[in-house]
Parts: C-alpha cells; sequence; structure tokens
C-alpha cells in the first residue's frame, strides 16, 4: 500500500505550476447573479461546472492524488465513501478517463440493485466492495488497510472524500482564485472540513504574497456552513480544529514553496466564521423545510443545488440577506451583517447526489 501524506514529496517546481494551473481553471468558471432583492445578490461561483462528471471541490482535493498516481502509474487507487458518495463519483469518473483502476470500499452491506451513483461507478470501471459500518469505521487504521492489500494487492490509498494534506493542498486553488475576486464574503458548505482548510490557506498565500511585494491585501471573510451537526462527542475529532490544523500546516508548506517568511500574519485579512444552524437535522437529512427551500429557489434561478451540501449553504446566504422574505428557514448566528449585501457562493458541485433524493 503506498500513502503519499505530504505534499513535499513532489518536487516544489510541480507544486506550483498545479496549483497556480487549478486556480487559473477555477478562475475561469463563471458566475451566476442570484438577486435576492433590489439591493442584494449571490454571485454563485460555478465551481459545479469545472468538469462534467469530476464536479466540484473534488476536482481540487483529488488533483495531487492523481499527480501521486502519475509516479506510481501500474497500481490501482483505492478509496472509500458511501452510497452516494460525490468523492468516489469524481474519482471513478476521472479514473476512467485515465485509465486507471480504482477499487471503491462503499459502506454498508448492501442487497439488491445498485442505486444511480454506485451503478455509475460501476458502469465507469471500479470495482466495488460493500463493507459493513463497523468495519468502515476502519478505513484509517494502518491494520486494517494492510488486509485490504492482501485481498487486492498493492494500491495507491486514497482517503475518505479525497481530503487529508493533499486534498487541502489542492483545494488551496480554490482560495487563491477567490483572492482575485472583488467580493469580500465568501459561502462554502463543510463536511470534513479539508476544502475550507485549503480555501483558507489559498487566501492565505495571496495575502502573504501581496504583502510581501508591498501591496494592500483586500479583507476576505470566509462563511462555512456545516452540512453535519458539530457537538461534538469526547475524543472525536472536532472539524474546526482540524480546518485549524490543515491550514497551520499548509502555511508552513507554502513558506517553503514560496520563499515566504512563516511568520507573516493575515488574521487582519482573512477571516472565517461558522455558521452552525444550517445542518437540516444531520448529515444527509432532507426535511421538508429544506426541500420547499430547493424548490421555490430552483423556480426563481437558474442555479441548481445539491440537498446534502449546497442547498444547505445556500439556505443560510439567503437568510443573510434578507431574513423578512426568508423567515421560514433557520435564525443565523453571524458575528455581522454582510454589510455591502454581496456574497461570493462557492458552488461545490455533488449534483450527482440528487437522485438519492428523487430530484432530477
Ligand atoms: C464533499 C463536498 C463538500 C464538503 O467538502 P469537505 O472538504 O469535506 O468539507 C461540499 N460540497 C460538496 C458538493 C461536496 O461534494
Amino acid at each position: 500500500m503506498i500513502k503519499i501524506s505530504s505534499p513535499l514529496d513532489f518536487p516544489a517546481q510541480l507544486l506550483r505550476e498545479q496549483l497556480l494551473e487549478l486556480s487559473e481553471l477555477a478562475q475561469n468558471q463563471g458566475c451566476t447573479m442570484v438577486k435576492i432583492d433590489r439591493e442584494k445578490q449571490i454571485e454563485v461561483w460555478q465551481l459545479d461546472q469545472v468538469c462534467s462528471l469530476a464536479s466540484g471541490n473534488k476536482y481540487f482535493k483529488q488533483a495531487l492524488y492523481w499527480l501521486a498516481a502519475e509516479v506510481y502509474p501500474d497500481l490501482p487507487l483505492l478509496s472509500f465513501g458511501g452510497p452516494y458518495s460525490n468523492h468516489l463519483y469524481a474519482l471513478a469518473a476521472e479514473a476512467q478517463r485515465r485509465q486507471r483502476k480504482l477499487i471503491a470500499i462503499v459502506r454498508g452491506l448492501h442487497e439488491g440493485p445498485l442505486n444511480s451513483c454506485l451503478q455509475d461507478i460501476r458502469d465507469m470501471g471500479a470495482s466495488i466492495q460493500f463493507v459493513s459500518r463497523l468495519e468502515y469505521r476502519r478505513k484509517e487504521e494502518g491494520d486494517y488497510l494492510d488486509k485490504l492489500r492482501d485481498q487486492w494487492g498493492s494500491f495507491l490509498h486514497v482517503p475518505e472524500g479525497g481530503g487529508g494534506l493533499l486534498g487541502a493542498f489542492g483545494a488551496q486553488a480554490i482560495g487563491l482564485a477567490a483572492a482575485n475576486k472583488n467580493i469580500e464574503t465568501l459561502v462554502l458548505a463543510l463536511g470534513t472540513g479539508s476544502t475550507a482548510a485549503g480555501v483558507l490557506a489559498g487566501l492565505d498565500l495571496a495575502c502573504r504574497r501581496q504583502l510581501k511585494k508591498g501591496e494592500t491585501p483586500a479583507a476576505k471573510r470566509l462563511l462555512l456552513v456545516p452540512v453535519l451537526k458539530l457537538d461534538c462527542k469526547p475524543g472525536q475529532k472536532n472539524v474546526l480544529d482540524e480546518v485549524n490544523a490543515l491550514r497551520a500546516q499548509l502555511a508552513q508548506i507554502n513558506a517553503a514553496l514560496w520563499d515566504l517568511e512563516d511568520a507573516i500574519e493575515v488574521d487582519e485579512w482573512v477571516q472565517w466564521e461558522c455558521c452552525d444552524t444550517y445542518h437540516f437535522g444531520g448529515y444527509g437529512k432532507f426535511p421538508s423545510q429544506l426541500a420547499e427551500f430547493l424548490s421555490a429557489f430552483e423556480r426563481q434561478y437558474p442555479v441548481r443545488l445539491d440537498p446534502v451540501y449546497t442547498a444547505k449553504a445556500m439556505a443560510m446566504s439567503c437568510r443573510a440577506l434578507n431574513k423578512e422574505k426568508y423567515a421560514d428557514l433557520p435564525e443565523g448566528t453571524l458575528a455581522q451583517p454582510v454589510s455591502d449585501g454581496r456574497l461570493l457562493f462557492i458552488h461545490s458541485g455533488g449534483l450527482q447526489g440528487r437522485r438519492g433524493f428523487g430530484l432530477l
């Protein structure tokens, strides 16, 4: 089993080029205007359209894993996900395009016909193995990965969600590109937090490079919308601590890559806030309140959203801009209002998951 765990396992030049290329790709994705009322608007940055199948944030998170895969052209990739995993779906699509083998370990024992997502994953050429929820929990244990290696032979391990330091490194491209947009406040749905860590680190990097050149950066504020309940049980990893830890690790890596001083402080320009009242009951929950919001939103605006992530982040965004019009939605927790009435909404993709909720 091959595990490339740090971006610094790659040559520095390659990493810099990769990041700039990805950030150009993000930069080139269009924005769709959503006018909430006469003064307030949301610009939906359509990163969901970055690639027809490997859409959204997963494309950026997986980029360095694909760099690693190029180093080991003969190894299959092995990764983990739930039965409607956007991550496995994107990985399977890209594996097919690159003619690479993928082993998909799917959470939960399964009987009967495959759902639409898993059927696509299989049609794209991946081998699917179902494991019990209990077994699935061991997905990061060395012993368990060894057992999988005995079963499948050597493979390149991509962690669940394509996260970790490599995943967050790729997601920095989104932050780098966002730094060039003339909107202060950004919105992002939060799952494992590796995209959020990357976006923040990308904003940090842009800021530090500007400071080094003697320029004054524009302030940025990232609003994170957890799609799951954050109440942590003792002994569990806290998602927001993870975000901070990954962001700090990336700052160090960037200091080495771009010849920046470690100590440059960016807190004055890059801020974030967590708005944790929009999980709608927890991960994958789609109560009627959210379903009604989504269908009304899609009737009014030419933007499609997925029920698990982007619909929840959009509910927060709409309510933050106009609490009378969106009085039916949960109350927000922002420390300060969005003063200029403008939001840049990072559309992180996930539209294939609509089918799991009977939406086309
Ligand atoms: C996976 C996913 C996210 C969450 O990304 P994390 O890095 O896990 O926080 C957000 N939006 C969509 C559409 C996703 O598929």
